[in-house]
């Protein structure tokens, strides 16, 4: 690909992204908002929207009104850290990349942590992994609305949570997260 993007820097004009690397960060960005989404649903905590900006940069929102105690430090720790995972598994080389912009997402990890149990932060990467690799296609199917439309929101997403066998028709997530 020839195409390609610029910035206009302190060092003159700046050579970006092409147009295939830009395409595969775009991928990378809504997988892994994708992954916090799927195991956010897949543990019980409410998904408002996931979206992507202007700058196709794609974010998720959620809200938790549980207390903030062991089980719920597990299903934070797994919905955050579900969106490095999922970006490995989508693209598994380049981990250094997945890790860079995962930063924030292992901050809060360590915030999470320093008030619960180190116990429970392990327990969270294993329920994201293992609600990942049950629950893929549910992955694929949010970053597909997601690049198809620009944004997803919580009743589509959560029709798409039951369509896919991730929660009961009643938006219950499945008793094993429990
Ligand atoms: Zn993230």
């Amino acid at each position: 690909m020839t195409q390609a993007f610029y910035r206009e820097g302190r060092f003159g004009r700046v050579h970006l992204l092409t147009l295939q690397e830009a395409e595969e960060r775009f991928e990378r960005a809504l997988f892994h908002e994708a992954g916090h989404a799927a195991v956010a649903l897949f543990a019980g905590i409410r998904v408002k929207h996931v979206k992507v900006d202007a700058d196709h940069a794609v974010t998720t929102r959620v809200r938790s009104k549980h207390p903030l105690d062991g089980p719920e430090i597990q299903r934070r720790v797994a919905f955050i850290a579900a969106g490095y995972l999922a970006e490995r598994r989508r693209i598994p080389r380049d981990r250094a990349w997945a890790r860079r912009c995962a930063e924030t997402d292992f901050r809060d990890v360590r915030r999470l942590l320093a008030r619960g149990n180190h116990t429970f932060g392990q327990a969270g990467f294993r329920l994201a992994w293992r609600a990942l690799t049950q629950h893929w296609p549910f992955v694929v199917a949010i970053s597909n609305l997601v690049r198809a439309r620009g944004e997803a929101f919580e009743n589509e997403l959560l029709s798409l949570a039951v369509a896919h066998g991730v929660v009961s028709v009643n938006g219950r997530p499945p008793s094993s997260t429990r």
